[in-house]
């Protein structure tokens, strides 16, 4: 039975994974910080454990085939593009991959995935919502709009790094804002489809939600499933990358909250507010992945909104009826 690690088990992206793994038949160790939030990790190990510690990254390597590096000090653009947790970001997640791929490396772990971001790419492609280039090698001359995006940049090139130097087999992707059922829906690291359908359940029809900026900025959006069906394509072909795993569905944020209110059946005002913003527009460019794996993410982003609207909806009047004493 093959044997895989993955780094930030107890995370949105990485809890899904172990299930992915699980049911294609690997043997699977999960590392984090925390347990999953919303179920309970279906991992045959799990190691609580920091991974800025090397002798965490030791243990959690130990006996594995193959790595997949999620671990990061992540979050939303309310995390992300204030400035105010730029030192941790940096120091954590650089911390993490400096870590694991030496630890990977002295444990004769041969596969390594780690997960980049389409924060990397430079600010001066994306300032036109409607035409933003981010196509893999538009990434440099370097100009990522947040520190997060920086050590992501220095994070590929570390694993790309130790590929030529080591003989390391590496896959790196660059994802474009994932989402789905089981990840952050308030707090403050939450990302946009979440936070919207947390506004959008929690309002009343006829009400109003909150929008950062005039919300003309553009996103696409990629549902979970295709995520992890990317990164176990990338993780068998014989491609390195970096390449863009994302939908190439793009919309406004405002179109964004249109679809989720009538998902959910509801007549919302738009109130538009001052917030943290990021880049004016952002789309994955799938010509290199199609090109190299023969496949691309094809979904509408309304049905993985769906299943996510139904989710939230559920945690928020879970949480409501919680409050007022009708569920133990
Ligand atoms: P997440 O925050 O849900 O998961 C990351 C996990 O890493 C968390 O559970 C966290 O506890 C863990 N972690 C943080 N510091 C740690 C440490 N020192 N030791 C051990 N564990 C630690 O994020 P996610 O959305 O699941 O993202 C997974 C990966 O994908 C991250 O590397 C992220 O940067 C990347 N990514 C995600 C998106 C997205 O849209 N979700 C987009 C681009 C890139």
């Amino acid at each position: 039975m093959k044997r895989a690690l993955v780094n930030g088990a107890g995370g949105f992206i990485g809890s899904h994974l172990v299930r992915r793994l699980r049911r294609e038949g690997y043997w699977v160790r999960g590392v984090d910080v925390k347990h999953p939030e919303f179920s309970e990790s279906t991992a045959q190990e799990f190691l609580v454990g920091d991974l800025r510690d090397p002798k965490v990254a030791e243990a959690a390597v130990d006996g594995i085939d193959d790595v997949y590096q999620l671990a990061a000090d992540m979050g939303g653009a309310g995390y992300i593009f204030t400035g105010e947790h730029d030192a941790c970001v940096m120091h954590n997640s650089a911390t993490i991959n400096l870590n694991t791929v030496e630890a990977g490396r002295n444990a004769g772990v041969k596969r390594f995935f780690y997960s980049s971001s389409a924060c990397i790419y430079p600010e001066r492609n994306q300032m036109d919502p409607d035409n933003p280039n981010c196509v893999e090698e538009s990434a440099y001359p370097a100009a990522p709009d947040s520190e997060y995006g920086w050590e992501k940049l220095f994070s590929e090139r570390l694993y790309m790094a130790y590929a030529r130097n080591y003989g390391l087999e590496v896959h790196i992707a660059r994802f474009h804002n994932i989402f789905g059922p089981q990840g952050t829906w308030r707090g403050g690291r939450e990302k946009a489809p979440a936070a919207i359908c947390r506004k959008v359940a929690e309002a009343p029809d006829g009400g109003e939600i909150e929008i950062w900026g005039d919300g003309r900025q553009t996103r696409s959006f990629l549902y979970i499933d295709e995520c992890l069906e990317g990164v176990r394509r990338l993780m068998e072909s014989k491609f390195q990358g970096p390449v863009n795993i994302g939908s190439e569905e793009m919309v406004t944020i405002n179109q964004l909250a249109e679809m989720a209110m009538r998902i959910a059946g509801k007549q919302l005002r738009l109130r538009h507010i001052p917030g943290p913003l990021g880049v004016r527009g952002r789309n994955s460019d799938n010509r290199l992945i199609r090109k190299e794996l023969g496949w691309a993410p094809t979904a509408p982003l309304e049905d993985g909104l769906r299943s996510t609207y139904e989710w939230v909806n559920l945690q928020v009047h879970t949480k409501d009826a919680a409050v007022a004493g009708t569920v133990k």
